[in-house]
């Protein structure tokens, strides 16, 4: 009998580290602290709006390959909307000023000499300085290396590696930001589609994964929070719950998918990041006018995009530590009323709404923080580590997570001579 493979932590690097599992035929043994599956990627009801919203809007792009690729194979993808085209509406909220930017779909970017494609009023060469990023030192700043200043700074590269690194790009690490440029920008717009679970991240993403687990025989164990490991020479021994521990064989292999805090305090000695950075989304119930675009990005105020779901119109702030202690209704009628003015719908009224701060959305992007991001392999020789803060060479984003936990179930596998299995029948 070959030996298990346990999986602590259901979020998406988990579940994806379970589906490479259960993809050579193995039954993964999968824990959960919580009572459902998704981490900071899920789908709740949420009463005040009486709706079924994401806790956080979540944007994924065409050339998110990893994750992509684990949505077809759990069977969600048909709940992911790709966009045929690589379309960025923006609106500038001071001047009212409206553009599209429209990367062409090859990596040579002709789109910087088309003025119809690009920021109204820069010109191509104002697009050559992220070039600068590529060639960064590993203590380098964005602002080190860049102007974080101007035209195109302000109604481009701000807005975009804000929502992509959730922190200030002045202060984030340029070798992640190039790292993020070559797989976005650099790989053309046809990898830049925005790509949007318009019916929430749960039915694309999480159900289809937990279904599949029970239905192989291998269901989630809710409930279950790691609280220590038992350890033996190099190797982990056991797994220890509130009320239960879990024996981990020889021959068996562990796959540690909790967020970094846990990792430090069940490894002590283990570098993770430290510091985080949050994210505000605020929810108004109210069907989009027609002609609204699924996205639509914001400067010139609090706002920074709005997506447009059924039924609602959700916003995203990044980088939002400021707006942590404002009073939740003092946000809500603030950001209406940006939100009204874009979707030239009636100020006067908020709609029902709902605002969630999540403090530690993510890890803050600066070099000193990305240094801090460990490799798969720990020191003990059946521990790996997966999630988004693990060292991806991405920022924090479903792809990064979805690629350490496949990573980290590669790793296990090999590990465990297990790697060659064949798929077992459906
Ligand atoms: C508001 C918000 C907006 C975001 N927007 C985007 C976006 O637009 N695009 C994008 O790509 N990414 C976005 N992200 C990031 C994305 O959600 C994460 O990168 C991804 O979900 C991380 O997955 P993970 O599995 O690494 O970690 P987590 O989701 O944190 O999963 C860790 C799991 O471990 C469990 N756990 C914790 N402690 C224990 C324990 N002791 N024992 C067992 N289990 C435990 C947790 O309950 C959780 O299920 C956003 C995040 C937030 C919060």
């Amino acid at each position: 009998m070959p030996g298990r493979i346990h999986i602590v932590g259901a979020g998406l690097a988990g579940l994806a580290a379970a589906e490479a599992v259960l993809s050579v035929g193995l039954e993964p043994v999968v824990y959960e602290a919580s009572p459902h599956a998704g981490g900071r990627c899920r789908s709740y009801h949420d009463t005040a709006l009486g709706l079924t919203i994401d806790n956080g809007n979540h944007l994924l792009l065409s050339g998110n390959e990893q994750a992509l690729d684990y949505a077809r194979k759990i069977g969600g993808a048909h709940a992911l909307h790709i966009q045929p085209e690589c379309a960025f509406p923006f609106m500038d909220l001071r001047t009212g000023e409206r553009w599209t930017l429209r990367p062409n779909a090859g990596r040579l970017p002709r789109w910087i000499f088309d003025a119809a494609r690009r920021v109204p009023g820069s010109r191509a060469v104002d697009y050559l300085s992220p070039l600068r990023l590529f060639m960064a030192r590993r203590q380098a700043r964005l602002g080190d290396v860049m102007p974080t200043k101007g035209h195109v700074y302000e109604r481009l590269w701000h807005p975009l590696l804000l929502a992509a690194l959730n922190t200030d790009p002045a202060e984030a690490s340029a070798r992640l930001t190039a790292s993020l440029m070559r797989e976005t920008l650099g790989a053309g717009g046809d990898a830049c589609r925005p790509v949007i679970a318009k019916n929430g991240l749960g039915p694309a993403l999480v159900d289809p994964a937990v279904a599949m687990l029970a239905a192989k025989g291998a269901p989630i164990r809710f409930g279950r929070g790691i609280r220590s490991l038992k350890v033996e020479n190099d190797r982990v021994c056991g797994l220890v719950f509130a009320h239960s521990e879990e024996a981990v064989a020889p021959g068996e292999e562990v796959v540690l998918a909790v967020p970094a805090p846990v990792a430090a305090s069940l490894l002590p000695g283990l570098e993770t990041p430290t510091e985080h950075r949050a994210i505000v989304n605020a929810h108004f119930r109210v069907a989009p006018p027609a002609g609204m675009p699924t996205l639509i990005g914001l400067v010139g105020c609090l706002s920074e995009w709005i997506f447009a779901f059924p039924e609602r119109l959700s916003v995203t702030i990044s980088g939002a530590d400021r707006l942590l202690d404002r009073p939740r209704d003092e946000l809500a009628t603030e950001i209406w009323r940006e939100v009204a003015h874009v979707a030239g719908l009636d100020a006067a009224t908020l709609p029902r709404w709902q605002i969630i701060r999540e403090k530690r959305a993510t890890f803050r992007a600066t070099p000193e923080q990305v240094a801090r991001r460990p490799e798969t392999q720990t020191a003990f020789r059946n521990l790996y580590l997966a999630g988004d803060w693990t060292q991806t060479g991405l920022p924090a984003t479903i792809e990064g997570a979805v690629r350490s936990g496949r990573k980290a179930a590669g790793i296990a596998l090999r590990h465990a001579g297990l790697e060659a299995l064949p798929r077992m029948a459906a």
